[in-house]
């Protein structure tokens, strides 16, 4: 068991597929080689692909409270991190890029008091990227991940995951080949769209 997710089941409803799949053009050596060996190599792979399955809210709450004493007033933003995860209609990969826009707490004087270590934001986006989703869950976790936890509360959170790539429409069905799609939250103050403009300039640096 790793996590939740235990290896042994996974391991055993792949070598089913596989066996459904049937691999008629492979000689016989090689199949054998691929039902005894696939399995297990597939199992390991999603259970590293689906980490973030393992990890609590409670975990991602303790990753955002740890702030450090700073005064600044304005937007912190970052641009074009990428993510990898996976649909969970068809198990196909979805990947894009996310930019996140935030407001850190203010004081009587309108003065930033805190801010959280840097390298949080993309470890929080691994966390709820690394599972079976939706881009619009994707959305809306990060977004109320970042606004909720952050301790102190930001003023507001923008997340805007954009270019988003999915196997299961580029690849079969609809088979569009699109410059991706868009999904935007906003909580806070970024609900005023005069501060999304300010993120949007921002991210045209
Ligand atoms: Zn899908």
């Amino acid at each position: 068991m790793n996590g939740n997710m235990n290896k042994h089941l996974i391991e055993k409803g792949f070598q089913q597929v596989l066996e459904g799949i049937g691999f008629e053009n492979l000689d016989a050596e090689t199949r054998e080689e691929v039902i005894s060996n696939t399995p297990s190599r597939m199992a390991k792979a999603w259970i590293e692909w689906l980490d973030g399955m393992n990890h609590t809210e409670s975990f991602v709450d303790e990753l955002l409270s740890k702030s450090f004493p700073e005064t600044s007033i304005g937007i912190l933003s970052y641009k074009d991190i990428e993510f990898h995860s996976f649909c969970e209609h068809h198990l196909a990969p979805m990947r894009g890029k996310i930019n996140v826009a935030i407001l850190p707490a203010l004081d009587e004087e309108g003065r930033g008091i805190a801010t959280h270590g840097l390298s949080k934001v993309p470890r929080v986006i691994k966390v709820y990227s690394q599972r079976l989703s939706l881009q619009e869950r994707l959305a809306r976790q990060i977004a109320d991940a970042l606004f909720n936890y952050i301790d102190p509360k930001p003023e507001g959170v923008y997340v805007v995951l954009h270019h988003v790539n999915h196997d299961c429409m580029t690849s079969r069905g609809a088979k569009a080949h699109a410059d991706g799609t868009c999904q935007a939250e906003a909580r806070g103050v970024f609900l005023d769209p005069s501060r999304r403009n300010e993120a949007y300039q921002m991210w045209s640096l």
